[in-house]
């Protein structure tokens, strides 16, 4: 007996039938009719069965059909593992022939009758038989003569009349929809949707549930919830005398909610039904663990199921999907924090486009700071702030980003640049700022002189026109679409909370600034993993003393242009102190090369030489001299400190004395300093002498004690190789893997955009390692350095702070390799606390 295997099986409470052998939506019947739900009498068909059928090996079809009523009509409709791998679609009223168009004019009418019979007939035509469309294009589906004509065409075209017999239309039509899965093109579309080669398809025929007669009657779906908030709200679609889900995505469906003000809704039209429904939809959510949405048909108030399937949902729905679910007892915290995605994360912390907004695009480039933002185009940072002292949103389009461009993107909404990849500067600021940022958009023309920006098609925007920059997708729109609001809601927070309690690595942020110390407080952030100082020096307040730094012959000079700098430091870092509330702070030494900080164009030199009181064409030498073939590998970082080490001086100390100042007026404070770019241990212990005997006058001076941590920024590959001995002269190692890829791959952050996507279309890069850590090349490293590292000093604290801290992969990555914390911008904070969860459950 067929019904015994579990290849073609009737859907009972106990019937063998599970989703890897029968697919999902045979498997979910199963579970409503567990339920004892009215669902009609349905049949499995595994897919082994269906892998048959495409192959010529048809089951006891007359078995099957002596399963339901004679006479009675039939769907069948498909069943994948996976419903987003798609499938054929499903056929309704199997079984329609001569006899049952007379049996049926006399339910509903002989008009409905006809229209069914010849909707059946054109779609058994055109899919199953495989006769030419257009054959029924002018037949209008109403009435008898329509019925007549349907018939007519198909037999001529056919060469034959219309199959009676409800056997031979089944199997015709499990025939199609098994050969149909099997197609090329289908096969290609599923598996671009991640279905692997092999995938199945099951199919399930069920008995009719008509949805037409004299009564109320009708299909239609709902659902408890809004697929787009997420919140508590009775929704669905229904219309009388219908069948099946096509007829309800034809539009003629009413929407209708609860309560519509809107006008007659399911409600009204059916009271009872709705009810029932209504009953019905908390039973599933209950016992399935999930919201979902009701497939069902109304004949004259009794309900029919004929499906169910997960309600479909944004994000931010989600999210409060989840955590009703588990504030209501349906599953457990752990559960909730499974099922959202941590990529989904920040589409939640941001203001998006919405999505059913028209995008206009004009252009594209790396999406290297998520969110949206809309506002006027300007070509400077001048321009910007002359643009936010108007309280005009504006963007700010430049070529490249460079540390003078900071204020600009402070007042900015968004950054758009030609250059860069996903760790080049205006990539690391804006991620840094929360600010919406595509860079390397360079396919787009960036005339700055002209004032222009032409987009990928020729269209020529100037500077007070608005766009809107998508740093979500790396895209470019003309004008202002339509946006939605971030969701930080209680919601949001219980769901962090949750994520918090399962966790075993540590979350720091990356903050350089009281705003970025702010936000990675909001976010939770355990404290600060990287706070790289240079940014503080590029206020306009600090620019003249540091250039005269820079420019001072003596080192008494020089200490007297860095005194001028000592006090605003020293209030930097005694707010940040005062923020943290005595987390950790760790606090990198000046990095960045000093020629970044010196003028490149004539009016500059002017300007500078007039500051200083010196003829332009000295200064103009003095810059000519300090400027270095490969910056990024010359005079910076802790090479810096130890050829002109009062700068380091001068942090030291304001360091200290902010520790004193904020330790005084709350919690006490233990300072983490950093050393950049170091690759010998003897820079370590020349830096660290300094900075000891500053903190022995400090302590001196004030008649104060303090501790603090000295720790090494690995991100030399010299470095990962002697950690070792490195660590013993440190507290604590945080791999800097930003650097470390670029040194790792000899591969320049800043010019890695150019060629980034043809990188990785061609498979030389599954990804862009700024992005996603190279697991076998840097990754290797960085597993040498932290064992290494532990083997030199055994409790010291390990670390990442490149860009990757905020990548799921990378976190598990790093914490694979046993570090102690990650550190990433404030904004991936969330990302990583629910990426670090996941990986603890
Ligand atoms: C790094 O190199 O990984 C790092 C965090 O430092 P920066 O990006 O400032 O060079
Ligand atoms: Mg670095």
């Amino acid at each position: 007996d067929v019904f015994d295997q579990p290849a073609v099986t009737l859907i009972t409470p106990t019937a063998p039938v599970t989703t890897p052998t029968h697919g999902g939506r045979a498997k979910c019947l199963q579970r409503l009719v567990r339920l004892s739900l009215p669902v009609p009498r349905t049949i499995a068909l595994s897919f082994d069965t269906v892998h048959g059928i495409a192959g010529g090996k048809m089951p006891d079809i007359a078995a099957i059909c002596a399963q339901f009523a004679s006479g009675s009509l039939l769907c069948v409709r498909p069943s994948s593992e996976d419903p987003d791998w798609g499938g054929p679609g499903a056929i309704l009223n199997i079984g329609m022939n001569d006899a049952a168009y007379v049996e049926l004019s006399d339910r509903i009418g002989a008009e409905a009758a006809a229209g069914l019979y010849t909707r059946f007939v054109q779609s058994y035509a055109v899919h199953v038989a495989r006769l030419d469309p257009d054959v029924f294009d002018d037949i209008d589906f109403i009435g008898q003569e329509s019925l007549s004509e349907a018939l007519r065409a198909y037999e001529d075209e056919a060469e034959e009349p219309f199959p009676q017999d409800r056997e031979t239309q089944l199997a015709e039509v499990l025939r199609y929809m098994a050969r149909a899965w099997e197609g090329t093109t289908a096969r290609l579309l599923r598996q671009a949707k991640g279905a692997p080669v092999d995938a199945g398809l099951g199919l399930v025929v069920q008995e009719m549930a008509l949805g037409l007669g004299q009564g109320e009657c009708g299909s239609g779906v709902l659902q408890l919830v809004d697929s787009d908030t997420g919140l508590p709200q009775i929704t669905g679609r229904y219309l009388s005398q219908s069948q099946g889900r096509e007829a309800l995505e034809s539009g003629a469906a009413a929407l209708f909610l609860e309560r519509d003000p809107r006008g007659p809704s399911l409600e009204e039209l059916a009271p009872k039904a709705f009810e029932t429904l209504k009953t019905q939809a908390a039973l599933m959510r209950e016992r399935l663990r999930e919201e979902m949405q009701i497939e069902f048909t109304i004949e004259n108030d009794k309900v029919h199921i004929l499906d169910g399937v997960r309600v479909a949902r944004s994000p931010r729905a989600a999210l409060r999907i989840a955590v009703r679910l588990a504030e209501d007892g349906v599953i457990s915290r752990r559960e909730a924090v499974m099922r959202i995605d941590p990529g989904a994360l920040p589409e939640l912390l941001h203001r998006q486009v919405a999505p059913e907004a028209d995008r206009d695009v004009i252009g594209r480039g790396v999406a290297a700071s998520p969110g949206a933002a809309t506002g006027r185009i300007v070509f400077s940072s001048a321009d910007a702030q002359a643009s936010a002292a108007r309280r005009e949103p504006c963007i700010l389009v430049r070529r490249e980003t460079s540390p003078e461009d900071i204020r600009g993107m402070h007042a900015a909404v968004a950054v758009l640049t030609e250059r860069g990849g996903i760790t080049s500067h205006a990539a690391v600021i804006g991620r840094g700022l929360g600010l919406p940022c595509v860079v390397g958009a360079a396919r787009m023309k960036f005339h700055l002189r002209d004032r222009q920006l032409i987009s990928e098609s020729g269209r020529i925007f100037r500077d007070g026109d608005t766009i809107t920059i998508d740093g979500t997708t790396g895209t470019v729109l003309a004008g202002a679409p339509a946006m939605i609001e971030a969701a930080l809601d209680d919601a949001f927070q219980t769901f962090m909370s949750w994520a918090d309690a399962e966790r075993d690595i540590a979350i720091r942020a990356n903050a350089d600034t009281p705003a970025d110390a702010q936000t990675a407080r909001n976010f939770m952030a355990e404290g600060i993993g990287l706070c790289r100082t240079e940014h503080m020096f590029f206020e306009a307040d600090r620019l003249t003393p540091m250039r005269e730094m820079i420019f001072a012959d003596t080192p008494e000079d020089r200490q007297s242009a860095l005194a001028l700098i000592l006090p605003m430091q020293r209030a930097d870092f005694t707010e940040l102190f005062r923020i943290m509330e005595g987390l950790p702070v760790c606090i990198r030494l000046f990095d960045p090369p000093l020629h970044e900080f010196l003028p490149t164009d004539r009016a500059g030199l002017r300007d500078l030489a007039e500051a200083l009181d010196l003829p332009v064409s000295d200064v103009t030498r003095r810059v000519d001299s300090m400027g270095e073939y490969n910056p990024m590998l010359g005079m910076r970082g802790v090479r810096l400190g130890i050829a002109v080490p009062e700068i380091y001086d001068m942090q030291a100390r304001a360091i200290f004395e902010a520790t004193l100042d904020a330790s005084a007026a709350g919690d006490p404070v233990v300072p983490e300093i950093m050393l950049p770019l170091v690759s010998a241990k003897r820079e370590v212990e020349l830096v660290r002498t300094r900075i000891d005997a500053v903190a022995a006058e400090v302590r001196n001076e004030r008649g104060a004690d303090f501790d603090y941590r000295l720790g090494v920024m690995v991100e030399t590959p010299r470095a990962c190789l002697r950690a070792d001995e490195i660590a013993q002269h440190a507290h604590f190692l945080s791999f800097g893997t930003n650097d470390l890829t670029q040194m790792t791959y000899g591969l320049s952050r800043d010019d890695a955009g150019r060629f980034m996507s043809d990188y990785v279309q061609q498979g030389v890069f599954p990804e862009d390692p700024f992005h996603r850590l190279d697991a076998d090349g840097v990754g290797e490293l960085l597993a040498l350095g932290v064992a290494r590292g532990r083997q030199g000093h055994a409790a010291i604290t390990l670390s990442i702070c490149g860009e990757h801290g905020g990548d799921p992969e990378s976190i598990a990555f790093c914490r694979g390799v046993g570090m102690d914390y990650v550190s990433c911008s404030p904004f991936r904070v969330p990302v990583a606390r629910l990426a670090a969860a996941h990986l603890a459950i």
